[in-house]
């Protein structure tokens, strides 16, 4: 079978705080160089007319207006930190245009932290006010079908919790982990897109680094790849003058096709 097509955009390429980040007059935080200013991370996957996105930023309002996202087919879930969902009450208006529920998928433990942060979404009460229309739908670890494209779930070690990246065709999007077990990466073969999270250059519980990320990206050998959930130690143009050429550093706005 042919592998799909699709375009991946960048909405945020930012660690959880952004880039910049409040109060810090660092040469990153104020660094006139556009790429250096970083939303919190997300992307929007392409798929013909439809349009996936990728976790709910606390950044999502500006991200969808920046990115022109006049329509939203599907939300997936990496996991609940509030970097990645606090902005999924920002959907009502591509529901008030749809006219219709939009699906989120997610894994049971990300599910019921969604519910609990979004309780009125849930709650079947009705009120005055619109509250967002959604089908929560679980993900249980096997591929699952977003409106013709195929997403693998692959579990990643995010500090001691477990959460999922995703592959899609010949692309890959993990955002945070600090490890990936030898079952995941027997799913990553053969990619030609690799997102990795790329926090900073010192080791983090949570995150990969620079190092740690180049040394999967020598293993697993995608055509190219892409750091991502930057932090403002890394300088955009500086930070990228020390990687291979087939490692670019994501920033916001980034559009890449997969053919
Ligand atoms: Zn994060
Ligand atoms: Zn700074
Ligand atoms: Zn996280």
């Amino acid at each position: 079978m042919p592998s799909p097509h699709f375009t991946i955009t960048v909405l945020g390429s930012g660690t959880s705080v952004g880039v910049p980040t409040i109060g810090c007059h660092c040469s990153v935080c104020t660094s006139s160089d556009p790429r250096d200013n970083r939303l919190r991370p997300s992307i929007l996957v392409t798929h013909g007319e439809r349009n996936i996105l990728i976790d709910t930023t606390p950044d999502f309002r500006t991200q969808a207006l920046r990115a022109r996202i006049s329509h939203l087919d599907a939300v997936i879930f990496t996991h609940s930190h509030a970097d990645h969902i606090m902005g999924l009450d920002d959907v009502r208006p591509f529901n008030f245009r749809q006219r219709g529920q939009i699906p989120i998928f997610a894994a049971p433990d990300t599910m019921s932290s969604i519910h609990r942060c979004f309780q009125y979404i849930f709650d079947g009460v009705k009120r005055e006010s619109n509250v967002p229309q959604l089908d929560a739908r679980i993900i249980d670890g096997a591929p699952f079908d977003v409106f013709g494209l195929e997403f693998v779930p692959i579990p990643v070690l995010h500090g001691r919790q477990t959460i999922y990246g995703f592959r899609f065709g010949d692309a890959a999007y993990l955002t945070d982990h600090s490890e990936i077990p030898e079952s995941s990466l027997d799913l990553l073969a053969g990619l030609d897109v690799l997102f990795l999270d790329a926090l900073r250059y010192k080791p983090h519980p949570t995150h990969s680094t620079v190092d740690r990320s180049t040394k999967t990206v020598e293993r697993l050998n995608p055509r190219r790849a892409f750091f991502t959930h930057i932090c403002h130690d890394l300088g955009h143009e500086r930070a990228e003058s020390m990687l291979p050429p087939n490692i670019r550093l994501a920033y916001d706005g980034l559009e890449i096709h997969v053919a």
